[in-house]
């Protein structure tokens, strides 16, 4: 016996279950499965929304706490503060946001299973068959992060350029504040940046690396200590990913399958910010599906496409920051500070949201 489903969202991240549950309002019936054994047990991210995706799916407050202030240090730690009157940052309990997540999918009328991982697929009679699951979708959507099974097995496009993330979570300290910490750094972060979040009740602290690289977490640590004494602190976990900054992937749908989040590059090349794109164009694939399920409508897969806002800039963006020494730069620009904070601000305030 075969179980059918207007929709099958492989991956129960920020991508599918703002698709699913977004789907499953429209009236579909949606399957969400996810390989993990429960919401937010493997969390790979540092978890900050910006302003615009907590407007998007609002986050509890216990699950949040709002960063104003951005400080962005020179290689020499020198710093310039910014801010932007009214536009936060959140950092996350990103575990239990998940859960929240989930809990929100499953009352729209989604199901959601856990421990359940997709391994292949066949077309048949005009729907997805599911390998070993007895499952079917009229639909098949893959949200399975940046290395997609799904891609792999359906042929689509898979994500070329990567910056390798590391973070650990120390024990809080008192005079964590609400400031964001963001090191320019080409030798400790060659192709991104270190950061500090004061998250909730944990201070979380990464370095992201473009891939020719190794990442040396402990000896960015170490460089930190006289301006944020984290030695001594305990640290309560780790953890790592890979982050896509190729931009939106040329093939990422197919026949009755779409790619979304990581797994099609909807991650900003400049930010490598990815939450917002994955709340924002869940919800858009969601719609489309629903109305080329309806008949007479354009494939879900063109539809995000004209959707996307275009990353052409930001690739560009990034390949400067890639071969141009804008650390010396930012160096220099600390004596024309109004300068570089109009700058930064703009970057940091208006080009997050992704
Ligand atoms: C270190 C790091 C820090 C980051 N910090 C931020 C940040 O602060 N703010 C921000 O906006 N973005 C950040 N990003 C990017 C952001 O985390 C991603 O863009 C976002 O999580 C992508 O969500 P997703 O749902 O597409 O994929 P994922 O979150 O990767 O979810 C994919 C899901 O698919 C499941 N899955 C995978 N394979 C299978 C399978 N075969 N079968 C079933 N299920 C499967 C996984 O278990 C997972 O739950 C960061 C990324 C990294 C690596």
């Amino acid at each position: 016996m075969i179980d059918s489903w207007d929709l099958v969202v492989v991956g129960a991240g920020f991508a599918g279950l703002a698709c699913a549950k977004r789907a499953a309002e429209r009236g579909l019936s949606v399957l969400a499965i996810d390989r993990q054994p429960s919401p937010g047990r493997h969390v790979r991210t540092t978890g900050i929304l910006v302003k615009e995706a907590q407007a998007a799916w609002p986050a509890p407050p216990p699950l949040v706490r709002r960063l104003s202030r951005v400080r962005l240090y020179a290689p020499s730690h020198r710093y310039v503060e910014l801010a932007n009157n009214g536009y936060d940052f959140l950092a996350t309990d990103t575990a239990e946001l998940m859960g929240f997540l989930t809990d929100e999918t499953r009352r729209a009328g989604a199901e959601v299973r856990f421990g359940t991982a997709f391994a292949g697929a066949t077309e048949t009679g005009g729907r997805w068959v599911l390998d070993g699951h007895g499952v079917a979708g009229s639909f098949l959507v893959g949200a399975d992060g940046v290395h997609s099974k799904v891609a792999r097995a359906l042929g689509l496009g898979r994500n070329t350029q990567l910056l390798k993330g590391v973070e650990w979570e120390f024990e809080p300290a008192d005079r964590d504040g609400d400031c964001l910490h963001c090191f320019v750094d080409p030798e400790r972060a060659p192709g991104y940046i270190g950061w500090v979040v004061p998250g909730v009740d944990v201070t979380q602290v990464g370095l992201a690396v473009n891939d020719r690289h190794r990442v040396n977490l402990s000896r960015f640590i170490g460089s930190l200590d006289a301006c944020l004494g984290l030695r001594g602190r305990r640290v309560r976990e780790k953890r790592g990913g890979m982050i896509p900054v190729n931009g939106l992937l040329k093939r990422s749908h197919g026949d009755r399958v779409l790619l979304i989040g990581d797994a099609a590059g909807m991650v900003s090349p400049l930010t490598a910010g990815g939450i917002h794109n994955c709340y924002r164009y869940g919800r858009v694939a969601a719609d489309a599906i629903a109305d080329y399920l309806e008949g007479d409508a354009p494939h879900p897969g063109d539809v995000v496409r004209s959707a996307y806002r275009g990353d052409l800039w930001k690739q560009g963006a990034r390949w400067c920051y890639d071969h141009l020494p804008l650390a010396g730069c930012l160096e220099a620009g600390l004596g024309a500070s109004w300068l570089l904070k109009r700058f930064a601000g703009k970057v940091f305030f208006n080009q997050f949201a992704g």
